[in-house]
């Protein structure tokens, strides 16, 4: 075995993948995981664990993948995160703990992020639950929104002793775990509903089909449904467009929408409900990590998939390993292009998109250099559907409903770092809703510190 290469993680053939919603990545099996767990060094002083948000005990968890004693290995996952499964696939871990792995300075970094989702895959084929605390401390605390940020809050103020409810808008709890990420991806009924199961052992309540500031307001909460503290993690779903000529048009969708449709009401069902229109040549309009998705999705669903992204393929903003899943699936990538109008056909419906090729200037405020366009550069791509992947920012019902809860000029909720204080008396909150649009192991670290906040509040209250 070379120590300095990952042993590599087994998947789903492109070709094979590319015509289901099977999850792509397989997975360690016990001797993969075992081999990869020796190629850590153990360090006292691990870099890796600096990079985690939540600070998981990297090392310790290895070792103990490497004696073989998982549910040790699980315990320690256990004390800083409550969503493993979840975590191990999706987390930015190139730029987080494995970004900082010494292992990574001559090498391949230590695959721990594989080895989190072996962990507690392991745990829930186990049957591993966490335990109940034995006494409640009488104390309700509402938690609105079931993402990773409202989870993550509910789950640490539950073993705290707290009487936790979540208010969740939707049908099903998880939040983007459950619309936004895809199957194959992020399996629901398996690795989701398992780690939100796992929060009502540890006895949260979910109320589903509850939008905080129509169906209750949050003073409502306070004041007849007798709740102490309130954590806001309603999350980033309000979608951007381009304002171009033509976007109103049959047959463009926000990648939001797009995703809700098919992840959550389950459109790539044959017989659903709430079908949805099979695009055949369908653009995704953008480069982040939910354009990738949309884009694999419209991809499985049977279309010709382009992926249209202004910047070059150096600024894409999605992660390097969906970019590269992505393109062994056969996406094609028009980078450096840029659409200006929608073509409409006489019954409303998208027959094409008007796109401008771009070339990189001078760097911008963001320091990524500008893209302008390449004069006498249009061209027209043949389309049926259009997914404008373009950001999300923070729905504005409950800030615009909830007196003395301020936001900033982007509607994101001002919310203190270290705590989720808002300014409004007994209310914090986290996530996307206080951020804009991020990543599910921000979103938790919130959920935790606002957990933190809501304990100490009411501990001195
Ligand atoms: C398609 C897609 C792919 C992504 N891929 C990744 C990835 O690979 N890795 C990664 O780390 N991050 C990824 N992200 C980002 C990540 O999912 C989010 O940053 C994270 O989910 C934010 O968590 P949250 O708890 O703040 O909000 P959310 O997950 O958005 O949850 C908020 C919840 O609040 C509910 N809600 C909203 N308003 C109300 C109300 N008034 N009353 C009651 N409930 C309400 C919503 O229905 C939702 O369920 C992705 C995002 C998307 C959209
Ligand atoms: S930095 Fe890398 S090698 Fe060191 S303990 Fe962390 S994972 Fe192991």
């Amino acid at each position: 075995m070379d120590v300095m290469k990952k042993v590599p993680v087994r998947e789903q053939d492109p070709k094979v993948r590319a015509t289901n919603f099977e999850e792509v990545c397989l997975g360690y099996n016990d001797e993969e995981a075992k081999a990869e767990a020796e190629r850590c060094l153990k360090c006292k002083n691990a870099q890796c664990r600096k990079g985690c948000p939540v600070s998981i005990n990297i090392p310790e968890f290895i070792r103990s993948v490497q004696e073989g004693d998982n549910k040790k290995a699980y315990e320690i996952i256990s004390e800083d995160s409550a969503l493993p499964a979840i975590c191990g696939r999706v987390c930015p871990q190139e730029s987080q703990c494995e970004g900082k792995c010494v292992r990574g300075v001559k090498g391949e970094p230590i695959s721990i992020g594989k080895l989190e989702r072996y962990v507690a895959d392991w745990a829930r084929e186990n049957g591993i639950v966490p335990e109940k605390p034995a006494t409640t401390n009488g104390k309700k605390v509402a938690v609105i929104g079931s993402g990773p940020a409202g989870l993550t809050c509910a789950g640490e103020l539950a073993k705290l002793g707290y009487e936790v409810t979540i208010f969740e808008a939707l049908h099903e709890a998880g939040g983007v775990l459950v619309y936004g990420i895809p199957e194959f991806r992020l399996p629901k009924e398996t690795v989701v509903k398992n780690e939100v199961e796992n929060l009502k052992k540890l006895g949260v309540k979910i109320e589903t089909n509850v939008i905080v500031s129509k169906s209750v307001t949050i003073d409502e909460l306070f004041e007849e449904e007798g709740f102490e503290a309130v954590f806001i993690g309603s999350g980033a779903g309000l979608p951007k467009f381009m304002g171009i000529p033509g976007e109103q048009a049959n047959g463009v969708f926000s990648a939001n929408e797009y995703l809700t449709r098919n992840n959550l009401m389950k459109a790539f069902r044959e017989g659903s409900d709430t079908p949805i229109a099979r695009g055949q040549r369908v653009a995704v309009v953008g480069g982040g990590n939910v354009a990738m998705d949309a884009a694999r999705t419209a991809l499985r669903l049977g279309a010709k998939v382009y992926i249209v992204y202004r910047r070059s393929e150096e600024e894409l903003p999605a992660r390097a390993e969906e970019v590269h899943h992505a393109k062994e699936e056969g996406i094609i990538f028009e980078l450096l292009t840029n659409p200006t109008e929608i073509l409409v056909d006489e019954n409303g419906w998208v027959k094409g998109m008007r796109c401008v090729r771009m070339e990189l200037g001078e760097p911008d405020a963001s320091g990524r250099r500008r893209p302008v366009e390449v004069p006498n550069s249009e061209f027209d791509l043949e389309l049926d559907t259009v997914i404008m992947s373009l950001g999300t920012s923070p729905n504005p019902l409950i800030s615009s409903t909830t007196k003395g809860l301020d936001v900033n000029k982007h509607r994101c909720i001002i919310a203190e770092e270290e705590t989720g204080k808002t300014t409004k008396d007994g209310v914090y909150a986290g996530g996307d809703a206080v951020t804009g649009a991020a990543t599910v192991i921000l979103a938790m670290e919130a959920g935790k510190k606002g957990a933190k906040g809501i304990h100490e509040y009411l501990s001195n209250k």
